[in-house]
């Protein structure tokens, strides 16, 4: 066994593989950039060499200044984890060129499985099924209007180098072919370098399913049974599950020794994944791709077999044998990862940055996370903040475990997908296992409700208790200030904002009796307990828990996976009005669409331009109703942090 190796990689992946490192009495070695001097994966690894500066392309991405740090701390293998360098197949070689033992597949599979069009190709002729389609160099438009027409609608296109959801157009009818190949071919040279597309049938009421596989340089091939990811948004998933609820024993078989059967055909060592689309009627599945390399959602495979897929992948990079024989690798119960983003659902899934001013997560789940508290969320990499893990002995237990696990974390500082995650458990269909890569769009109106991020009366009367007397204020609990004592009671109206909406609150308070008015609506809260988070009330005869942090300005609430910031005015329109009709860019992007043209008028909330930023798309809208004065950007524009987008004459305006 290796004893020291370096992670060429950054977040929670490189904290997770430190751990099983650790566990295994093995040195790591981190490297960082410039923004991550400071990050954990930094603070946990026994040393850490200084790679380059904050963009990706300057740091994570220099295979050269990676191997040198592996060099020069005397490290004898290296781990790419997922993302960056993991899938490149010249880092992997000059890995070997340089001494180096890759934990990863050989370069020659790396290869193979790079392109979606020939990897199907390989897998076709390894006996997999690979879904229906035309995967051949002629990229003639007219050509693959007639191969499309042929497959029948709806079909797929999708560039063969693309990724992470990326490069994809679904066209569902013969006379919109020729528009989205010209867009998808665009987007793929744009992103991938590569303009290069296939077109597949298009499955109909599809599932994502992977299996997870492995090999050793023995020739054993073995396979740690399937995912379920099809709760996708746009392509990218946003929770997984394993093993995929309602799979027959037969269909699992069937799958999984496919699998076997592409990792032999490939000569292929190390982790990997096959992902299969499924028919979710006939549970026919296809070959979609292979990721040669840790996924970010491996956690639920080692929830449910018991093992330590890092631990195998260090076990065979060594030379060792895969540790278990295929009868051998139990199935135990059932198991759930949520991602937990900073991004708000509420504004079209925007990516936030931000200092995380509180982090707290519940003993029970296991949290792979690469941040603590006071770390910050930066614009240079992904925004996911933590991946919440749980098992249970079968799906409706694993399901309250995350229900659960939602509703202790606390996370402030910036706004997450929290409640968004939250609420996909509260849906029937869910619960009940019928999961489709559609849910998340048809299911639109009850994961992200009109009343989203807004407050019910308990988060009211969470509220108006904490600004009776906010924490900052120190004073004992039911001193207000003397202007609202009145016969021992005391009765204070608050305006509180909420998101844009102002809200008007009468409360009165005695002897720890909170009666609160807001709406024409009138209810009591009872306060048995509170401390510098926790609040404790009863309501309607029922206990409401919660945590409720925030100063005297604002505060948040964190109830039953609810998640409800709620300000005074001051603070909340420093944020709001800033700028009027001048839109800017809230991070450094490119402009990948232009919606509106000068002199348009736009009402407001009108989509104006897609940006992409952290890789996510944000849709930037009219902050106000108007016309549109200036829009100096174009599509492929970089843009910088604060650069005006677009600027309105707001329709009062003179
Ligand atoms: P999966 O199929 O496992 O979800 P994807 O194919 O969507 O994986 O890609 C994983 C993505 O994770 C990478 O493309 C990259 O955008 C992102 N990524 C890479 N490295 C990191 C990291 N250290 N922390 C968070 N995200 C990362
Ligand atoms: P990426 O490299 O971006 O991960 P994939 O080929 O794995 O691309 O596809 C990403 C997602 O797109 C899948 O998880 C699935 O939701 C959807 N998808 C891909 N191919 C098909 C298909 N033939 N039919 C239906 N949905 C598909
Ligand atoms: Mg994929």
């Amino acid at each position: 066994m290796f004893s020291k190796i370096l992670i060429a990689n950054r977040g929670e992946i490189a904290c997770r593989i430190m751990e099983t490192a650790r566990r295994m009495g093995i040195k790591t070695v981190a490297v960082y950039s410039d923004a991550d001097a400071r990050a954990r994966h930094v603070r946990m690894a026994d040393e850490a060499v200084h790679i380059g500066g904050a963009a990706s392309k300057d740091s994570y991405l220099k295979g050269d200044a990676i191997i040198d740090a592996a060099r020069l701390t005397g490290a004898e293998a290296v781990h790419p984890g997922y993302g960056f360098l993991s899938e490149n197949e010249g880092f992997a070689r000059s890995c070997a060129g340089a001494g180096l033992v890759f934990i990863g597949p050989p370069p020659e599979a790396i290869n193979a499985m790079g392109l979606k069009d020939r990897a199907k190709a390989i897998m076709q002729q390894a006996g997999v099924p690979v879904v229906p389609g035309y995967q051949g160099d002629n990229q003639e438009p007219k050509f693959l209007q007639g191969q499309a027409d042929r497959i029948g609608y709806p079909v797929l296109i999708k560039a063969v180098a693309g990724g992470g959801g990326k490069g994809m157009r679904l066209v569902e009818r013969s006379a919109d072919f020729a528009e989205a190949l010209a867009s998808c071919q665009r987007e793929a040279l744009n992103s991938f370098g590569n303009a290069h597309v296939l077109i597949e049938k298009y499955v109909n009421r599809p599932r994502h399913v992977e299996v997870q596989v492995f090999g050793d340089s023995h020739g054993n091939a073995v396979y740690l049974y399937e995912r379920d990811c099809s709760l996708q948004r746009r392509h990218q998933k946003v929770l997984e599950e394993a093993p995929a609820p309602g799979l027959p024993a037969k269909v699992r078989k069937a799958m999984g020794e496919a699998s076997v059967k592409a990792v032999k055909a490939l000569k292929y060592a190390n982790a990997g994944t096959i992902e299969f689309i499924m028919d979710a009627d006939t549970h026919e599945f296809f070959f979609m791709e292979m990721n040669t390399r840790l996924q970010v959602e491996h956690p639920v495979t080692e929830m449910v077999t018991g093992l330590d897929l890092v631990e195998w992948q260090l076990r065979v990079a060594a030379g060792e044998a895969l540790p278990l024989a295929q009868k051998d690798i139990p199935l135990n119960g059932h198991a759930f990862e949520a991602r937990l983003y900073a991004e708000d659902p509420a504004s079209g899934f925007l990516p936030q940055t931000g200092r995380i001013t509180s982090l707290i997560f519940p003993p029970e789940a296991r949290v792979d996370a690469g941040v603590e508290r006071d770390d910050s969320v930066t614009i240079f990499y992904d925004p996911m903040i933590a991946k919440i893990i749980v098992h249970g002995n079968d799906r409706a237990a694993a399901a309250r475990a995350m229900r659960d696990a939602l509703a202790g974390t606390v996370v402030n500082g910036l706004v997450t997908n929290q409640e968004f995650l939250a609420n996909v458990f509260g849906q029937k269909d869910f619960i009940a296992g019928a999961v489709d890569t559609g849910f998340i769009a048809r299911h639109e109106a009850d994961l992200l409700p009109q009343s989203y991020g807004r407050p019910g009366r308990e988060e009211l009367a969470l509220a108006a208790i904490h600004f009776m007397s906010p924490p900052a204020m120190d004073g004992d609990l039911w001193n207000c200030g003397d202007n609202w004592r009145l016969n021992g009671m005391l009765t204070r109206s608050l305006t509180l904002m909420n998101r844009d909406h102002a809200l008007v609150l009468t409360v009165t308070c005695r002897d720890g009796a909170y009666e609160i008015e807001a709406d024409g609506r009138r209810f009591t809260a009872l306060l048995y307990h509170r401390d510098a988070r926790h609040m404790t009330v009863m309501m309607n005869g029922a206990k409401v828990d919660a945590v409720a942090i925030g100063d005297a300005q604002a505060v948040t609430i964190f109830n039953k996976g609810r998640v409800v910031r709620m300000a005074l005015p001051v603070a909340e329109a420093a944020e709001d009005h800033a700028g009027g009709g001048r839109i800017t860019a809230p991070m450094p992007g490119r402009i990948v669409g232009v919606l509106v043209g000068r002199g348009d008028s736009v009402a407001k909330g009108q989509p104006l331009l897609i940006m992409e930023a952290m890789k996510m798309e944000m849709t930037i809208r009219a902050t106000l109703a108007g016309e549109i004065e200036d829009l100096p950007v174009a599509v492929n524009d970089q843009v910088v942090d604060g650069a005006l987008l677009a600027s309105i004459k707001g329709e009062n305006a003179a």
